[in-house]
């Protein structure tokens, strides 16, 4: 049995990328940029009014006041999308649409709603200085910038990015395609009848989420009976056919729990077998032939944990970000909390926002097998080993869940 934080380093020196491919931009929200990118041109790419007014030159405006305005010819409009070839003289003003570009001569433009007009003459209150509400050519942006770095999240802002550069596709970290293997005699899917000694398989459905959760696809190899020979079959042709596998169930010591027996059997490079954490303590990973392989145990609870707390930094590491790991804050209890000393607990709770602060609340039993524990609560505390009893008012670390 290794500690958590050993579990976690042993993880995140294992993963890795698996690939780089290119994507069209639409489909890589939530993925990882593989590459820098780059801008061919200038942006904006020419002067342009930030504001729906009228362009002059800013010399010509001088000394004038709400008392001594001053009327403008105005010789036209120029609309967003068109290109204006004339000049402006002196004494003469464009009216001006937001976007489009500003005139020759002009370098100035002043709001539509601080003048007054009468017929083709503009009459302008102020001064306006040069440059006013004017974007200038290739202020964002200038040919030859790394406007994005390798290694960046893409969020719908870098798609837009992407899409006002010119790229239609880019090239990102390969996301991972995730086996799910479920075991268990017990187990009948959702519209069967529940037999004697039979409960419904939960897992499959609660994993499957998280795994889309984080924006994977899932391959489900449904429930396989505790039999070893099938279990095997499918277990190699899940590591054949996707990047990270996961079994559910049939991951401790019993009579018909085979997974780490068939794991050695192909040659698989177990990195660890158990945790010293609660619940979850059955949870093994190994690798194989470049492939990652996840055991969870079936309870409920232990599978949604140890999914969390160490299949998600993986996939996080896989998909090429560079902060994997899942990040706590100090949280209050607000009330007294008891745990048996051991193992580091995922304590699940309440947490509740009061005056910039969190607090924990008790959320009644923590079964390991109970899945009405895990949804009542909205975070979970980290709480180390040693400790057993802990009082209200101490500071713990944790981490809101399903976020
Ligand atoms: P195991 O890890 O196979 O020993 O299973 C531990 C407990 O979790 C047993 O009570 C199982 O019945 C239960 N369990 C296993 N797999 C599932 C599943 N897919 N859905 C719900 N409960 C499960
Ligand atoms: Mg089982």
């Amino acid at each position: 049995m290794i500690s958590v934080s050993d579990a976690l380093r042993i993880i995140s020196e294992e993963a890795k990328p698996i690939g780089k491919e290119n994507r069209e931009i639409l489909l890589c929200n939530g993925l990882v940029l593989a590459e820098d990118i780059l801008s061919k041109d200038s942006l904006p790419p020419f002067d342009k009014s930030a504001m729906d007014g009228y362009a002059v030159r800013s010399i010509d405006t001088e000394r004038i006041t709400e008392e001594n305005p001053r009327g403008f010819k105005v010789r036209g409009v120029i609309k967003a999308g068109q290109w204006c070839t004339e000049s402006i003289n002196l004494g003469e003003a464009y009216k001006i649409m937001t976007g489009a570009p500003i005139p020759m001569e002009a370098d100035c433009v002043i709001e539509v709603e601080k003048v007054k007009t009468e017929g083709d003459i503009v009459y302008l209150y102020n001064e306006v200085k040069k440059d006013n509400h004017v974007i200038k050519f290739g202020e964002e942006i200038q040919p030859g910038d790394i406007v994005l770095k390798k290694g960046t999240e893409i969020r719908p802002a870098e798609i837009g990015l992407f899409a006002s550069l010119g790229y239609k596709t880019v090239e990102i970290y390969k996301p991972p395609v995730v086996g799910l293997i479920i075991t268990g005699d017990e187990l009948v899917d959702i519209d069967e009848n529940i037999g004697k000694g039979k409960i419904r398989n939960s897992n499959e459905y609660a994993i499957t989420s998280m795994i889309r959760s984080l924006g994977l696809e899932v391959i489900s190899y449904g429930v396989v009976k505790d039999d070893k020979a099938v279990l095997k079959k499918i277990i190699e042709e899940a590591l054949e056919k996707t990047d990270i596998v996961i079994t559910s169930g049939g991951a401790s010591a019993g009579d018909y729990d085979f997974v780490e027996t068939i794991l050695k059997e192909i040659g698989a490079e177990i990195k660890f077998d158990s945790v010293a954490i609660k619940p979850g303590k059955p949870i093994s990973f190994a690798v194989f032939n470049g492939k990652f392989f996840f055991s969870l145990p079936g309870n409920p609870l232990s599978a949604i944990t140890t999914f969390e707390q160490f299949i998600e930094p993986l996939c996080n590491k896989v998909l090429g970000k560079l902060d994997c790991m899942k990040e706590d804050f100090p949280i209050i209890l607000g009330e007294d909390f008891k745990v048996r000393k051991g193992r580091v607990k995922l304590l699940y709770v309440k947490i509740v926002k009061r005056d910039d602060k969190y607090y924990a609340y008790n959320i009644g039993s923590q079964s390991s097998n109970k899945l009405t524990t895990i949804s009542k609560a909205n975070g979970v505390l980290i709480v180390p080993e040693e400790y057993s009893e802990m009082n209200a008012g101490q500071t713990i670390r944790g981490r809101f869940i399903f976020k």
